[in-house]
């Protein structure tokens, strides 16, 4: 079905930050297949965790006990403090298990019909919850009736969320940066705000990390810039370096809502996947690879800054780790094009903000060459466009 506007090539093979086309030609990847692939293409590590695996054992189905999943779920709690995991396909569901969790939590505080506090601005999938969810009216629009139970607040105000005093509330879905929203940052107190806010109203902190984990902000996890721990966290996009995988973790008493026949997913966790998982939190941790991305987002940003100074079209670079936006002051679509035609791999989003989401595993002097030929096309579509 025509669901996408796709540019014009193919790839072939891919290795480490580059991608390769049946013409022979090289593209520098600053996209990582929408910040899924951080270990870069064609990773030795989750090659040979899928091709052992893909000779043991695939799938079992969620009958039985999967003792790869087991083993991912608890790396992923002692990574991140929270108390078990749910195992699904892609970012969407992760949050549709937030959302049935936050869900079933309203029903046990008493409250028949719960609400979920969402952002302006968010992104958390295209299924129909998720879309609901959603702060932006171009993912809804045509899907009429939304579902319902969402109450949407401009994201990173703190004030107005802290005047809201609708009873049926029971939690908050926000992501820590918002990337498909432009690479949004709220200022640095905010996620601690709600933190608070959230232990005193008794709601649950919900975070959407589907784009941020796994080390692309810099830390393991967006929220641990804040010192935060949050009740529930979805994950998806880089958990399986392209393997599709999503995840829902939770603690406390959102770690008890969905009991035997409340949730589930024949594919969710199942061995091929979750190999390819644990492949890449082992590299993850040995390569010290949010701590690269911490470095190579500090060079990227202070060389765009640079770069793109006393250039009056460009409004902000900003970002955090390796999740990068330079917001011009008029649509840029076309850098897209203009940049794949000269072999670099980049997007743009909100309209006017060129996002750059390159692999963790990228060199010092890829980054430099990033800047370099991104600061050029950037320069002259400025020039041009005027
Ligand atoms: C990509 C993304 C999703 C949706 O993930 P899918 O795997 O496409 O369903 C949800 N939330 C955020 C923050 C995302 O970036």
């Amino acid at each position: 079905m025509p669901t996408y506007a796709r540019q014009p090539v193919t790839f072939t093979h891919g290795e480490g930050a580059w991608l390769f086309d049946a013409e022979g030609k090289r593209y520098l990847d600053a996209v990582s297949g929408v910040a899924v692939c951080s270990l870069g293409h064609a990773h030795p590590a989750v090659r040979k965790a899928l091709c052992d695996q893909a000779g043991r054992l695939i799938h079992s189905s969620n009958l039985y006990r999967i003792a790869l999943q087991e083993e991912l779920a608890a790396r992923l709690c002692r990574l991140s403090g929270m108390d078990n995991a749910f195992f699904c396909n892609s970012g969407a569901e992760a949050n549709e298990a937030a959302i049935k969790i936050a869900r079933r939590y309203g029903q046990h505080r008493g409250i028949a019909e719960p609400k979920i506090i969402v952002m302006e601005g968010s992104f958390h999938g295209r299924t129909l919850a998720t879309l609901s969810a959603t702060g932006n009216p171009k993912v809804q629009e045509g899907f009429a009736p939304l579902v319902g139970g969402f109450l949407r607040q401009p994201y990173g105000d703190f004030e107005a969320l802290a005047a809201m005093d609708d009873p049926e509330v029971v939690a908050i879905l926000v992501e820590p940066v918002q990337g498909e929203g432009g690479v949004r940052l709220p200022a640095p107190s905010y996620l601690g705000q709600l933190k608070a806010l959230c232990e005193q109203r008794r709601w649950l902190l919900m975070l959407d990390e589907v784009q941020t984990g796994m080390g692309r902000s810099g830390r393991m996890f967006a929220h641990q810039h804040a010192g935060i721990t949050p009740d529930v966290m979805s994950l998806a996009k880089a958990l399986g370096n392209g393997v599709p995988i999503g995840a829902c973790l939770a603690r406390g008493i959102a770690a008890e809502m969905l009991t035997p026949g409340k949730h589930g997913s024949t594919f969710g966790g199942n061995p091929l996947a979750c190999a390819a998982a644990l492949a890449v939190i082992d590299t993850l941790e040995l390569e010290a690879l949010p701590e690269r991305a911490a470095q190579l987002g500090c060079r990227l940003a202070e060389g765009f800054r640079t770069r793109l100074a006393n250039l009056p079209g460009v409004r902000q670079v900003r970002g955090l780790g390796l999740l990068i936006g330079i917001e011009l002051d008029r649509p840029c679509g076309e850098i897209v094009g203009i940049a794949l035609e000269q072999g670099l791999l980049v997007n743009v989003t909100a309209d006017k903000t060129v996002r750059l989401l390159p692999p963790l595993i990228l060199t010092d002097a890829e980054a430099d060459e990033l800047i370099y030929r991104l600061g050029a096309i950037i320069e002259a579509y400025l020039s041009s466009a005027r």
